[in-house]
């Protein structure tokens, strides 16, 4: 059987801080493509370094990050084609929804006609058409959610890289924004790497799980039995 080529390689992959704190610890992973995968664990064993390091955002102590089989680990992280989203939407405040999603367009070079055409198509993907001229203060907080997922995905990202995107919101909202979530993990072929702590989101979304604890990864594999074995241990 061919071996489906990993979208993301982690290989060897360590971080420590300027401190002495040795957040990661000798990782290797490959996540496939087409697969949307969950980083799971408790809250300081990694998660958010690691995922950092993926995008570019933090760099590497010692070991190499690999996207599409492409060595990126001294790459920025315009030059390796991720979005990262955060769990605070951090919209801007002065724009409009529209102007909010096309910007990363316009950062690229996009005409205007050509980036507000794409801004209004992500839009109507995450059903916010109604709410193109509004601005993110008359927006709920999972409305606001949804046009953040929109303007992630408005470069056509190689890799989209969620970091606990749904942790600032209630249980309602949070119930809001995961059918969006669950919709374009289905229209879109886009691999997504998501970091949680909450067990509900990964069984509803991923296929693969990946379980981090003190920096080191304890379990990986499809989610339902990286699941059982963790009920059974
Ligand atoms: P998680 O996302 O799982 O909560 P983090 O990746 O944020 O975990 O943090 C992993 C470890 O690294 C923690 O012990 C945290 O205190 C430490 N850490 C995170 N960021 C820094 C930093 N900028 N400087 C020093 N230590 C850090």
């Amino acid at each position: 059987m061919v071996a489906t080529k990993p979208a993301v390689e982690l290989i060897a992959v360590s971080k420590r801080y300027p401190n002495g704190q040795l957040a990661v610890s000798q990782i290797n992973l490959r996540i496939p493509k087409g697969s949307y995968c969950c980083l799971l664990g408790p809250s300081g064993c990694g998660k958010s370094t690691l995922l950092r390091m993926i995008a570019g955002h933090e760099s590497v102590t010692e070991g190499d990050v690999l996207l599409d089989n492409r060595n990126v680990t001294n790459h920025s992280p315009g030059e390796r084609g991720t979005a990262l989203m955060f769990q605070n939407y951090a919209l801007f405040p002065h724009m409009t929804c529209l102007d909010n999603v096309a910007y990363p367009l316009k950062v690229a070079g996009i005409n205007k006609s050509a980036r507000l055409e794409q801004a209004r198509e992500l839009l109507a993907k995450v059903n916010m058409t109604d709410y193109s001229n509004a601005y993110p203060e008359q927006l709920s907080g999972g409305q606001q959610q949804r046009v953040a997922i929109a303007r992630a995905l408005v470069t056509q990202p190689r890799l989209l890289l969620l970091d606990e995107p749904l942790a600032a919101l209630d249980h309602a909202r949070k119930q809001e924004v995961l059918p969006w979530l669950e919709k374009l993990r289905d229209d879109l072929n886009i691999p997504m790497l998501y970091v949680t702590h909450a067990v509900d989101e990964v069984a509803r979304l991923a296929d693969t799980l990946v379980v981090l604890e003190a920096g080191r990864v304890k379990a990986c594999g499809p989610v339902s039995e990286v699941l059982k074995i963790g009920r059974a241990s």
